[in-house]
C-alpha cells in the first residue's frame, strides 16, 4: 500500500519519543483511526537507527499482545511513517496517573497479558529491552499490548553484546550494569523480566520502587541501587502470591530468573487472570 499523507487528517499529538512523534490519525475514505509514528529524514543517526530497528521488529511480529503495524513507509527525503492501531485508553504510565494504583486482580491481567506478549518475543528471538509503564499500551477493553521496538534486540548468531547500555535505566536489570556480577549463563531475555517485574511494583506502589515516593535521581544513584541494594519487595497487605511472583522476577541474578513460560504458569498469574478469549 501507498502512503498518502493527504489522506490522513492528524487528529492529536499522542506523544513525543526520542526524535519521533506519535499522532492519532483518522483515514478519511474510511473514518478509521490509527497511531502514525514519524521520524524525519533529518533526524540524527541514532534516531535512524532506532526507527529502522522497529520497522523491521514490527514487519516481523503479529500477535494479538504486540501492537499492531498496519503500514510502513518511506519518503525519498528519508522520512519513515509507521501506521500502528490506535491504543484508545493510552499507556499504562498514563493510567497510573489518571486512576490511581491498581489492584492486584487487575494486575495479574496485566502481567498474563504482557507475559503472553513476551512469550512471543522471546520465541521469536525478539527482546524488547524496553519494558516500562509507558510503552505498555492499552485500549478499552482492558487489553494490553507491547510497542516502542527502538532499542530491541534481535538475537542472531552468538549471544553477543546485549549488554549495552539501551533503554530507560532506571528499569534496566543488574547485569546489564554489570554482567560479570551478575550475569551467569547470561542470554538477555531476563532483562526483560527484571523490567515486567519493577513495572507490575511501580503500577502497584503508585512511584518508581527503587525510589521513594516523588524522588527523581540521578542515573549513578539508581545504578547503584540496583547493583548493590536488595531488590525492592511489596509493601504490607500485598498477597503471598504476588510476592512470590516478584521474586522470581527480581532475582538479581540474572539466571535465577524464572522465564516467560514458568512465569505463566505461576499462581498469581494463574489464579487471578480472568480466562479471555484472546488467547484461543
Ligand atoms: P518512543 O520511542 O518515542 O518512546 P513510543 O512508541 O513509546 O515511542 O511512543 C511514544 C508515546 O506515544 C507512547 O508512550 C504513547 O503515549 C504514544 N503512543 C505510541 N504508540 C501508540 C499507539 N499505537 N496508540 C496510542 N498511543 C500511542
Ligand atoms: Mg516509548
Amino acid at each position: 500500500a501507498n502512503f498518502v499523507a493527504a489522506d490522513y487528517e492528524k487528529l492529536q499529538v499522542l506523544g513525543h519519543g526520542n526524535g519521533g512523534t506519535v499522532y492519532k490519525v483518522r483515514q478519511k475514505r474510511t473514518s478509521a483511526v490509527y497511531a502514525l509514528k514519524v521520524v524525519h529524514g533529518d533526524s540524527d543517526s541514532a534516531v535512524r537507527r532506532q526507527i529502522f530497528r522497529e520497522m523491521e521488529i514490527l514487519r516481523r511480529t503479529d500477535s494479538p499482545f504486540v501492537v499492531r503495524c498496519h503500514g510502513i513507509f518511506e519518503k525519498p527525503g528519508g522520512d519513515v511513517a509507521i501506521l500502528m492501531e490506535y491504543m484508545d485508553a493510552g499507556t499504562l504510565d498514563t493510567l497510573l496517573k489518571s486512576n490511581g494504583i491498581f489492584s492486584e486482580p487487575s494486575l495479574a491481567n496485566i502481567a498474563r497479558q504482557v507475559l503472553d506478549g513476551l512469550n512471543y518475543l522471546h520465541s521469536h528471538k525478539i527482546i524488547h529491552r524496553d519494558i516500562k509503564p509507558s510503552n505498555l499500551l492499552v485500549n478499552r477493553d482492558m487489553e494490553v499490548k507491547i510497542a516502542d521496538f527502538g532499542v530491541s534486540k534481535i538475537m542472531c548468531r552468538t549471544l553477543d553484546a546485549c549488554n549495552s547500555y539501551v533503554g530507560t535505566c532506571a528499569y534496566m536489570s543488574p547485569e546489564r550494569f554489570d554482567p560479570d556480577t551478575y550475569g551467569a549463563n547470561y542470554n538477555g531475555y531476563a532483562a526483560d523480566i527484571w523490567s515486567l517485574g519493577l513495572t507490575l511494583m511501580e503500577l502497584y506502589m503508585g512511584h518508581f520502587p527503587f525510589l521513594p515516593a516523588g524522588q527523581r535521581p540521578d542515573w549513578a544513584t539508581l545504578m547503584c541501587a540496583i547493583c548493590f541494594g536488595e531488590p525492592p519487595s511489596l509493601p504490607e497487605g500485598a498477597s503471598e502470591e504476588f510476592r512470590s511472583f516478584m521474586e522470581c522476577c527480581l532475582q538479581k541474578e540474572s539466571s535465577k530468573r524464572w522465564t516467560v513460560s514458568q512465569l505463566l504458569s505461576h499462581p498469581f498469574v494463574i489464579s487471578n487472570a480472568p480466562r479471555s478469549e484472546r488467547r484461543s
